[in-house]
């Protein structure tokens, strides 16, 4: 026991101090994309056509990240003349148009829902689906309950039963054998309830987009919050939270 309190006490306190006071992340990290509109024609044709998830419009010069799974062939491809991915890990948004992104993005707490702030901002508790994700999206939301984010100091848990939940936190393309239990979980949530689409399954389908085999969550719910990324990193579901329901 004395053992455990001195080892408890050396490693003293780890959680982080976002966001009170900014993280930087690793360099390799792919956020907020910065887009060159005056870009060589040429160049912009060849990433849209090279783009695996039909997420680049040549035209508008927008990629849609609601489906981007941030690969880097874009940027890779354009050697960062077209399309170079920031640092910045704030990309949830309120509306899906949002998402079709020339490089500036809408305030999320000036989009957010007033109603959802005024009753969930100092107490959120949602209930996971994760309705045929690769896990990558479930894991590093899970994450978000270890000490270093602590997401329960800021009032916000994932519960077991819809019963005492305010909202569904949908991860996954949503596969037909999942529609049900979708369904069957948001219904079982008291009103008012928010629905929160996180990662590009979620939002698009993600590399299943097109497959007889989904059913895409906009025409089964009313999303509120879409959160971008393939996975989102952690700190990209945590920014959007804190700022649509208590920004
Ligand atoms: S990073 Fe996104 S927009 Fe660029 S090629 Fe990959 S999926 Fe397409
Ligand atoms: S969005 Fe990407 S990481 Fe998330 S479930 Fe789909 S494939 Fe996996």
């Amino acid at each position: 026991m004395l053992k455990l309190l001195q080892t408890r006490l050396r490693q003293g306190y780890r959680t982080s101090a976002y966001p009170k006071k900014p993280i930087q992340l690793h360099p390799s990290y792919r956020g907020r994309p910065e887009i060159d509109r005056d870009c060589d024609p040429e160049l912009v044709q060849r990433c849209a056509a090279a783009c695996p998830q039909e997420a680049i419009d040549a035209v508008t010069r927008r990629i849609d990240l609601g489906r981007c799974v941030f690969c880097g062939l874009c940027q890779q491809l354009s050697e960062g003349k077209f399309i170079r991915f920031s640092r910045d890990f704030r990309l949830g948004v309120a509306e899906r148009q949002h998402l079709l992104c020339d490089g500036e993005f809408p305030d999320l707490a000036a989009h957010s829902k007033q109603h959802f702030k005024r009753l969930f901002g100092r107490s959120l508790q949602l209930r996971e689906v994760s309705a045929g994700g690769c896990n990558a999206c479930e894991a590093d939301t899970n994450v978000l309950n270890t000490p270093f984010f602590d997401l329960s100091r800021f009032g916000i848990q994932f519960v077991a039963s819809p019963r005492h939940a305010d909202g569904v936190f949908v991860t996954g393309p949503v596969p037909r054998n999942m529609k049900t239990a979708l369904l069957d979980t948001y219904q079982a949530i008291p009103t008012p309830k928010v629905v929160i689409a996180c990662g590009s399954c979620a939002l698009s389908g993600g590399p299943f987009r097109g497959s007889d085999e989904i059913v895409p969550l906009e025409t089964l719910l009313a999303v509120d919050l879409f959160i971008p990324g393939c996975p989102p990193h952690p700190l990209t579901i945590l920014d959007a939270l804190l700022r649509y329901f208590q920004g």
